[in-house]
């Protein structure tokens, strides 16, 4: 396994690979590896002849008063889970290579962008899809793969990459979660014995909006009310958002019909953690 830290030999590398013949699958992350990383890494090693990992704290996807600094760098034992799954290639670049001093240019996907995460995270998605777009050009994947605990990045990201005719197959993966249900995430790692027990309260109000859904309701302010009291009774937990959108394009809707995203955003002692399911109306309801 190889670790490049710099664009220019990033696309070496990755050019060398091509002209192999070699279809390459691309893993974005900002480290702190867990186990819904590897699930990434590992659908991206079966279905690639090489795959590629990014590990890159992005500075300009963070607010002003957001943990830029705190968030968690743990590159050996990053490496080795990288490793272990099968990883041809880290790409690791230092942040000067990425934003040289005069740095100016940004890449802006309009609307999606704008809700959920985006009103509470401002430039937030810019930040993603510009360093996305960045770790693109250098690695120069066939295939990416993303993590549905993220839904509305990942509906941002395949726009882009329909907008933009980047030509790169955007990979949707399952979220992964502990046994109790707690969406694995980086942050995570900031929880306390009884913060971490709080934040169980995010993936059982979903547990209970889905319940709703699978009853029949199709008024999405019946099953956000369901979902918005579960987290409300939990002392400690401050909801940002709960809200059901269309799954696809994440606008508003009346009534709940085709494939919907019921997402959440809560802040559980020093973290901000978020969880989404997806529901689809069975046909014969219709
Ligand atoms: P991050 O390092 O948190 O920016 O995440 C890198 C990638 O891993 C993103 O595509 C995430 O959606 C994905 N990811 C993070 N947590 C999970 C999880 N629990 N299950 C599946 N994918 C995840």
């Amino acid at each position: 396994m190889i670790v490049l830290r710099d664009p220019v030999s990033m696309r070496a590398w990755s050019r060398e690979q091509r002209l192999a013949g070699r279809i390459i699958g691309f893993v974005p992350t900002m480290g702190a590896l867990h186990e819904g990383h590897a699930s990434l890494m590992r659908a991206a090693v079966r279905a690639n002849d090489v795959a590629v990992l990014s590990i890159f704290v992005n500075p300009t996807q963070f607010g002003p008063n957001e943990d830029y600094d705190a968030y968690p760098r743990t590159f050996d034992a990053d490496r080795a889970l990288a490793e272990e799954a099968g990883i041809a290639a880290i790409y690791a670049p230092t942040a000067s290579s990425l934003y040289p001093a005069g740095y100016a240019t940004y890449v802006d996907v309009e609307r999606l962008g704008e809700r959920l995460c985006g009103r509470s995270r401002p430039g937030h998605f810019r930040g993603v899809t510009t360093i996305v777009t960045k770790l693109f050009n250098a690695v120069e994947p066939d295939r990416a793969y993303f993590g549905q605990k993220d839904a509305q990045q990942c509906a941002i990201i395949r726009r882009m990459a329909r907008d933009l005719d980047f030509g790169i197959e955007i990979v949707e993966m399952p979220t992964v979660r502990e046994a109790d249900g707690l969406a694995m995430s980086s942050r995570n790692r900031y929880l306390g014995e009884e913060d971490r027990r709080r934040a169980l309260s995010l993936s059982q109000a979903l547990a209970a909006g889905r319940a709703r859904l699978e009853a029949g309701e199709r008024d999405p302010e019946q099953v956000l009310r369901a979902v918005r009291a579960r987290i409300e009774e939990t002392e400690g937990v401050e909801l940002d958002y709960a809200e059901l959108v269309d799954a696809d394009n994440i606008e508003p809707i009346d009534r709940v019909r085709g494939r919907v995203l019921l997402a959440v955003a809560a802040r559980v002692g020093p973290a901000r953690l978020i969880d989404n399911i997806q529901y689809e109306v069975p046909e014969e309801c219709c």
